[in-house]
């Protein structure tokens, strides 16, 4: 898969590390947590978690070949977002190698440089190494249903069929959910399930990423932003008919509520801010396979198109975006040794808000260099 537009070529020399040997996956159900070394993918770590325990669960990411390295340094949302808010809330330690080479657990890189990492972007601070994660419980079956109607609408509820439905006739009568759209099962299964794995599938599948993972993409470019109020049915039936434009071609949008667990932690709790106030996100893709400089164009095009069209509806000053969806849109640096702080702020208070510029005090606390950096990794600021 290739991100169009998240690595530009530079002309400044760069060094990539391979964590590829890095992805042991150590469970202790008693503690309910797990060291999680940083190139498992998320496939590793949840067979590892469904290896220990059938009531045990990490709330991440759908797709089983993300890394939990850059995954979890931008914050990662999954299926359990409402009940157990993301990935990076649910860290309890890490082991990161600075840019002196020290080698730092939680105490040793201390609270604020903890407190960046989980959610405050990838490749900014330091190399996580490993991270030291807190399982969550879930019930042996859970319910994953899928209502098609005019659209396609997915969902997972922690418990049993019989409580989703009357859950779902109350709150959502319209959708007129039957016992037909939903089928228990345990959350492993769930994670196959969401994925796109056939109805045959075993969990050892998620060992191997070239298997039948179906949520591959060829080009993408994708953007985000975070809804305050529902948008309204007009703006729902301009999105479809912006999404009738492109003659062809997987493009698609994702909702994905927040609320619940999310409303309930503190929008300092971590680096991520969208919480109590946001109903959903939004998660916008295009999605092309033909090589050309032309059909790129008509892709980006389109998106950027949709994006304004949505401007009015969704969060203001500052438009909130997701750090793991990066749209360079939002404006980069030049590479440079030291961004300007004032510059970073025009994308950093969309990803992070008001936490931004204690991110920034952190990145001057464990790397005043900027030897980490991308195009929107957070500057250092002592000012
Ligand atoms: C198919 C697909 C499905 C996705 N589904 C979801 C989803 O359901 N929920 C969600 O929240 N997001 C989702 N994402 C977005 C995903 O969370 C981000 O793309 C994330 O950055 C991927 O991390 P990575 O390590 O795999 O990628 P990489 O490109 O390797 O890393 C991303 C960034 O993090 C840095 N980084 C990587 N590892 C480390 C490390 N160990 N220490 C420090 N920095 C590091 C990299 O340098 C880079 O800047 C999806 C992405 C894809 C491609």
């Amino acid at each position: 898969m290739s991100y169009v537009s998240t690595s530009p070529s530079s002309t400044q020399p760069f060094l990539l590390i391979d964590l590829i040997n890095l992805r042991n996956v150590a469970v202790d159900v008693p503690s309910k947590s797990a060291w999680v070394q940083a190139g498992a993918v998320l496939g590793e770590v949840y067979h590892g978690i469904a290896s220990a325990s059938g009531t045990l669960a990490f709330p991440a990411g759908i797709c089983p070949t993300v890394g939990v390295g850059g995954h979890v340094s931008g914050g990662g949302y999954g299926m359990l977002i409402r009940k157990h808010g993301i990935a990076a809330d649910n860290v309890l330690d890490a082991q990161l190698v600075d840019a002196r080479g020290r080698v730092l657990d939680r105490a040793a890189m201390g609270e604020d440089v903890f407190w960046a990492i989980r959610g405050g972007g990838g490749n900014t601070y330091g190399i996580v190494v490993s991270w030291k994660i807190n399982l969550v419980t879930v019930p042996a079956r859970l319910t994953a249903f899928t209502a098609v109607r005019t659209s396609e609408e997915n969902g997972l509820y922690v418990g049993e069929t019989e409580t989703l439905l009357g859950v779902m006739k109350q709150s959502f009568p319209g959708l007129e959910l039957t016992g037909q759209d939903c089928r228990e099962m345990s959350w492993i299964q769930s994670i196959l399930y969401f994925a796109g794995y056939p109805n045959n599938a075993t969990y050892d599948e998620l060992l191997d990423s070239r298997s039948s993972a179906p949520v591959q993409f060829d080009k993408v470019k994708a953007k985000s932003d975070y809804v305050e109020a529902p948008l309204p049915v007009k703006v729902l039936q301009g999105i479809w008919k912006r999404l009738y434009e492109l003659e062809s071609g997987p493009s698609f949008l994702q909702i994905i509520p927040h609320g619940g667990m999310m409303s309930r932690i503190s929008d300092s709790s971590i680096p991520y801010p969208h919480r109590a106030g946001n109903v959903y996100k939004i998660q916008y893709y295009a999605v092309w396979s033909r090589e050309g400089k032309e059909v790129e164009k008509r892709y980006l095009d389109w998106i950027r198109r949709l994006y304004e069209f949505t401007t009015p509806y969704v969060s203001k000053n500052p438009r909130g975006a997701y750090v793991n969806s990066r749209d360079l849109d939002l404006g980069r640096n030049n590479l440079g040794k030291i961004t300007s702080y004032r510059q970073a702020r025009i994308w950093g208070e969309k990803y992070y808000k008001h936490n931004f510029e204690r991110l920034a005090r952190a990145k001057a606390a464990i790397d005043p260099s900027n030897f980490f950096r991308n195009e929107q990794s957070v500057p250092p600021f002592t000012g």
